[in-house]
């Protein structure tokens, strides 16, 4: 067969050239990534990346590693612009790359709102070069407003603090992180906040972000006025799927793929934020913005890509993690909605677990700082527990 391209050079992309290899496949494999800089692990740009102005770049490998040991042509800083799926070809700006196998792993990008980026001052925070901004930007004595409770913005805000700043979070929905981990439990973990001496205004939106150049205050949809040296947006990330438009690949939040990762063209796979995949353990279709699936999803596809007769599925209880004022959440699972209780500790104390009901199935458990619970709770919901069993098992940590 022909080469190997993998387009986004990222976590997803750099598992799918790893694992290629590790299959013992032999032939070119072509890493083409927008960004000039090698792959990089992006948890670490809202946490230490953030908080300690000395931290180094969270890099995952030499060049020398990529291009020598694994034998990878690197195509950084520069992005593709289009996939012919009929002659197997990806654009990047003049070039032609041929494939035998694709993996597309393009990831996402951080979403704003337009208008809002014209004055000095006002950042997103999705790549290292956001991180190296807003890192200089947070200097004591400065005024931030975040925008949007999500847990970047979160992570963003408890680094912030760290640094000794005046943090307030503003958040449109009534509670934080409402997609991620259901209004409920988003209600239950924004007292983390409060006790870090972060505000949280929820409930109300941005009317608009003001100032001469640079910005000097945000003006909410209440009237209130707050004063603002900075301000980072983190609305959440849209799939990077625009170079495939005119493809013939179906995007729909996201590239649309089976449970193998397939996305219906010959040779074409997906992998990681940009992939919207047919999980078979919830018997629906999922885009995930998580590390671990990310990793998991780029290295299967590239097993898939170059060995289709034997693809295997990508079956998974999500899993996430996210890390505010020296706390760590864990959520595994879907934030279902039928019920949602705490099964030990307390919400406003130092931890607690809770668990999510869909029917009569455990479906999703939230932990903060319960880190050899949170694994059990994700084999319980793989191998489909019910609802009873989950609260069976939880009785079991707490007596
Ligand atoms: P990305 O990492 O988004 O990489 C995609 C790459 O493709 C990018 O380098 C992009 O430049 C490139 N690209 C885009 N378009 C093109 C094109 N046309 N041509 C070539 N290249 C292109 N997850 C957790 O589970 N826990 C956490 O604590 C956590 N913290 C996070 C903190 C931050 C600040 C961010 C941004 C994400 C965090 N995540 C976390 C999510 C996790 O990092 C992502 O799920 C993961 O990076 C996804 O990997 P990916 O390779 O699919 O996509």
């Amino acid at each position: 067969m022909g080469g190997l391209v993998v387009v986004g050079a990222s976590l997803a992309g750099l598992r799918a050239v790893e694992a290629a290899r590790k299959t013992g496949f032999d032939g070119p494999i072509t890493l083409i990534g927008a960004e000039e800089h090698l792959p990089y692990d992006r948890p670490p740009l809202s946490k230490a990346f953030l908080a300690k102005e000395d931290t180094a770049p969270p890099m995952f490998r030499d060049e020398q590693v990529l291009r020598d040991e694994l034998g990878v042509h690197l195509a950084l800083g520069r992005p593709a612009s289009g996939v012919d799926t009929r002659r197997r070809t990806v654009r990047v700006g003049d070039e032609e790359y041929g494939y035998g196998a694709l993996v597309i792993a393009t990831g996402a990008r951080a979403r704003t709102v337009p208008g809002w980026d014209t004055l000095r001052g006002v950042y997103t925070l999705r790549t290292l070069d956001d991180a190296i901004a807003v890192r200089t930007a947070l200097t004591p004595g400065t005024n931030l407003v975040v925008v949007g409770a999500g847990f970047i913005g979160s992570e963003v805000a408890s680094s912030a603090r760290d640094r000794g700043l005046t943090v307030t979070i503003v958040e449109a929905q009534p509670t934080p992180l409402v997609r991620a981990v259901g209004a409920h439990m988003g209600a239950a973990c924004s007292s983390l906040h409060a006790r870090n001496g972060t505000t949280l205004r929820c409930g109300v939106g941005v009317a608009a972000i003001e100032g001469d150049g640079a910005v000097e205050r945000v003006r909410l949809s209440d009237g209130t006025v707050l004063k603002a040296d900075m301000v980072v947006v983190g609305v959440g990330a849209s799939p990077a799927t625009q170079w495939l438009a005119g493809s013939g690949l179906t995007l729909e939040d996201g590239v649309v793929c089976d449970e193998t990762l397939h996305t219906g063209a010959p040779g074409v796979y997906a992998a990681g934020d940009v992939a919207r995949w047919h999980n078979p353990m919830f018997s629906r279709h999922m885009r995930l913005e998580h590390w671990t699936s990310a990793a998991e999803q780029g290295a299967l596809a590239a097993r898939n890509a170059l060995d289709p007769a034997n693809a295997r599925p990508y079956a998974t209880v999500p899993y996430f993690w996210s890390d505010w004022y020296g706390s760590r959440f864990q959520f595994v699972g879907i934030p279902a909605t039928d019920e949602v209780r705490v099964v030990d500790g307390d919400t406003d104390g130092a931890g607690f677990t809770a668990l999510y009901r869909e029917g009569d199935r455990l479906a999703g458990a939230l932990t903060l700082n319960r880190p050899r619970d949170i694994m059990k709770y994700r084999r319980l919901i793989a191998g489909e527990s019910s609802w009873d069993d989950g609260l069976a098992f939880a009785k079991t940590r707490t007596t």
